[in-house]
């Protein structure tokens, strides 16, 4: 009771059953990109402090020795099960106020942190999720090609699928061969995807021509922004599918807005907010609610929000106001009819290819090379994959390193969606008043010296 498992895993069947059973016995359930470096894996198992690890065999190798936890192997303990003790009672009770799961997230700021869900906030998502879905009945055939271990995934796929009894085809590795495949295969009707999957499918619609892919009726993007180009695109070459959005945060535990898409037409909306969630405007000089129309950040509230970061009073009050407001750091407006749109993002985080990068986690190790003076890392836009992390960097006195020199300075520090792709060097790194780095005065400046990628 109380105590956290942590899945190191891969997309697999066993994913969801792993989940719910270790929930069901009371257990915390936590989770981490198993793309992550040692190093990476090993501050997040020493932030959340696991009883128990499950991963799969080919990741064994690389938390050996890293940490005296018990670790079990999927596959063993898949092929070790023994047959349901008659009078075995798998529920602990558990209030509905306790901690289910511990997901990671940066937030607006500083570096990953766990976010902590309560069972409420996950029952809430899928009742959410159940009711909006729910007319869809039980022949929907939905494709799990993103990952379980990200919110999206998890919500839909753990808290979603099951609830609206969906059969879920899921991929262990992502391409958009393979998504073609198995969409004829299996008659996918919906897809869940981020945006480089959309980019990618349209690009590839010569080769789609080759499969039978009249079952599939919706992509739902969520994750990041989608270019109008590339909605237009989508929508142009596969007029038969209907092209949505959806948007949520980790921290929000799953989708709080839908959007119900038109076949043949694109929506630039995030959609509607899903029911029992409030949104409000803010005003990011007066703090004043908006009206429809205006430009401000989004804050909204609602059963599915989180109970706040782990051991981190800090973060939590930050994040999510006195009056219960989460602080999303996203710029948006509502417009009359209730439709969100999403601007821009004012938080500090880093999106590649919808992966979560934080600046501060690779300004920290960029620190730590001698030739470093000063470094802030930016979102740098790019085609493929929507941003990403570029350092500028001001040499110490006397220094002559160079690009390539930091960039693989990097290479085996972080994950490889973390890896730093740009570096520029820079006299000096603008910085309020308090000291915090003025990143979007940096982006804006690059971005009109260099243009975009
Ligand atoms: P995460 O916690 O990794 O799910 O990241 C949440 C952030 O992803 C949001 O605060 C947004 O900045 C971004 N995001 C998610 N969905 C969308 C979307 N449909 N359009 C634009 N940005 C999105």
């Amino acid at each position: 009771m109380g105590d956290i498992v942590l899945l190191i895993s891969p997309n697999s069947l066993h994913f969801p059953i792993l989940v719910l059973a270790i929930m069901s016995l009371g257990a915390i359930f936590s989770t981490a990109n198993f793309l992550h470096t040692r190093q990476e894996l090993l501050s997040q198992i020493q932030d959340s402090n696991p009883s128990l690890i499950l991963t799969t065999s080919h990741l064994q190798d690389k938390l050996h020795n890293l940490i005296s936890k018990p670790l079990v192997l999927i596959e063993h303990f898949i092929s070790n099960l023994q047959p349901i003790p008659p009078n075995f009672d798998p529920l602990t009770p558990v209030n509905t106020t306790d901690t289910a799961a511990l997901m990671y997230s940066s937030g607006t700021t500083g570096k990953s942190k766990a976010v902590v869900c309560s069972h409420a906030n996950l029952i809430a998502m899928s009742c959410i999720l159940r009711h909006v879905w729910g007319r869809r009945a039980g022949d929907e055939v939905y494709l799990c090609a993103v990952p379980m271990f990200h919110m999206f995934g998890f919500s839909v796929f753990v808290c979603g699928a099951p609830a609206v009894m969906a059969t879920v085809v899921v991929m262990t590795r992502y391409s958009v061969e393979d998504v073609l495949m198995a969409v004829e295969e299996h008659r996918v009707t919906r897809l869940p995807a981020v945006p480089p999957m959309v980019i990618q499918l349209a690009r590839a619609a010569g080769a789609a021509r080759g499969y039978e892919l009249g079952s599939l009726k919706e992509v739902v993007c969520s994750g990041a922004p989608l270019a109008r180009e590339h909605m237009e695109l989508f929508v142009d070459r596969y007029p038969g599918v209907t092209l949505s959005q959806c948007y949520g945060l980790t921290e929000t535990c799953g989708p709080i807005t839908l959007c119900d898409g038109v076949k043949g037409r694109f929506h630039a909306s995030i959609g509607r907010l899903i029911p029992t969630m409030q949104a409000k405007i803010r005003d990011l000089r007066t703090g004043k609610a908006l009206s429809h129309n205006k430009y401000g950040e989004l804050l909204v509230r609602g059963p599915p929000l989180m109970k706040g970061y782990l051991n981190n009073q800090e973060a939590t009050s930050l994040a999510i106001d006195e009056e219960g407001w989460l602080h999303t750091g996203d710029l948006c407006y509502i417009d009359m009819r209730g439709l969100i749109y999403v601007v821009d993002r004012i938080k500090e985080l880093i999106k590649y290819k919808a992966y979560q990068v934080a600046p501060a986690e690779l300004e920290e190790i960029l620190q730590t090379h001698p030739d470093v003076h000063d470094v802030a890392v930016i979102p740098y836009p790019n085609e493929e994959a929507g941003e990403i992390p570029m350092a500028c960097v001001v040499r110490k006195p006397g220094s002559t390193v160079e690009e390539d020199e930091l960039i693989s300075f990097m290479e085996n520090k972080v994950a490889p969606y973390k890896k730093i792709r740009k570096a520029i060097f820079v006299d000096v790194i603008p910085r309020s008043p308090s000291g915090k780095i003025l990143r979007r005065l940096i982006k804006a400046k690059v971005v009109q010296q260099q243009g975009t990628e």
